[in-house]
């Protein structure tokens, strides 16, 4: 039997269909595409239209801005300094091999931490360690691999590189890295390096900040580079998404407390070159911090009603006032409880 013939209103209809179709599924690919999110390389006053998150309003929006501005160094001890001003503090130990830096800064400022760089020396990148995956300390690897630097870290970092990483906290999603940029080396456990007279312990500790936390130890200039694991002066982020947790962040500072000495010059990722006082003034607040929201929580208290007691209230005046606010240092706090 042949075929009835379609009318002009069925076709109508179906073409309707398959438009409908198409728009769903336009919006579902470009929602996907949206899912991993390019970070801007500048950021504009906020606005109420602002979106809230971190490139934004958040921690990235701050770096962004910072590296408007200059990049700044102190020389430490023997040939070792840092550079403030792209994203995460930079550390540098600069010899007749070579450069080797702790974390990567942000790529926006790459010309600036050139100059700063050749400044201290003319000696070419051979290493950087990324102290963790986080975007303010491992963006720069790009423009450093390509320069001649072989990537250091540990193989969660590699992982959290190598993948889309949402971050709730931060309400964005960071793409993997290009394959140049990830680490190559990498360093699970315990490593030593051997370079321009010094030698270079690079340590995991286990969870802290984030899952792939590592230490670097200058042994002759007893320099102490820690990334995130120290803020000096800051209530600190905790990806508690990625591993981290504040129990875990407290076992690091007790660890980082017992390997130090007056002596050491200790590093933190965010804030001034420390020392051990500093340190332990560190441990301690995260210690009577997550104490206090311990014993609200056990009182069957909520999220609201413990940021409502001020759990932090007597470090704030010190603590609060950098890209972690007190009411979100609780947060994050109490998730990691
Ligand atoms: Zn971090």
């Amino acid at each position: 039997m042949p075929q009835p013939t379609r009318s002009l209103a069925t076709i109508c209809r179906d073409r309707a269909v398959l438009r409908a179709m198409y728009v769903v599924i336009t919006f579902c690919f470009s929602t996907s595409l949206a899912f991993s999110q390019i970070p801007p390389t500048t950021v504009s006053a906020p606005t109420a239209a602002t979106p809230h998150d971190y490139f934004h309003t958040g921690a990235g929006a701050f770096y962004l801005r910072r590296a408007e501005g200059d990049i700044v160094t102190e020389t430490l001890r023997g040939n070792i300094s840092v550079l403030f001003g792209s994203g995460a503090n930079i550390i540098v130990l600069s010899g007749p091999q070579g450069k080797f830096l702790v974390d990567a800064g942000i790529s926006v400022s790459e010309p600036k931490v050139k100059a700063a760089l050749n400044k201290i020396s003319p000696s070419p990148l051979k290493y950087v360690v990324n102290t963790h995956w986080h975007w303010d300390h491992t963006d720069g690897d790009g423009w450093m691999h390509e320069s001649g630097a072989t990537i250091i870290a540990h193989p969660n970092t590699l992982k959290h590189l190598s993948q889309s990483t949402h971050v709730d906290d931060w309400n964005w999603t960071l793409p993997p890295v290009s394959i140049g940029a990830r680490p190559t080396l990498l360093v699970a456990d315990k490593k030593n390096f051997f370079f321009d007279g010094e030698k270079i312990q690079v340590e995991y500790y286990g969870p802290g900040h984030t899952d792939g936390d590592l230490l670097i130890y200058f042994e002759k200039a007893d320099v102490l580079a820690l990334g995130d694991t120290f803020w000096n002066g800051n209530y600190p982020f905790i990806d508690n998404e990625d591993g981290g947790n504040i129990n875990d962040a407290i076992k690091w500072a007790d660890k980082l407390v017992e390997r130090t000495t007056d002596k050491t010059i200790v590093v933190p990722g965010h804030g001034p070159v420390g020392t051990r006082a500093q340190l332990i003034e560190f441990r301690d607040m995260l210690t009577t911090i997550r104490d206090n929201v311990a014993a609200l929580k056990r009182q069957g208290k909520s999220l609201d009603e413990i940021i409502a007691a001020k759990p932090t209230a007597k470090f704030d005046a010190k603590w609060g006032h950098f890209v972690i606010a007190p009411d979100h240092f609780v947060r994050l706090v109490y998730a990691g409880l």
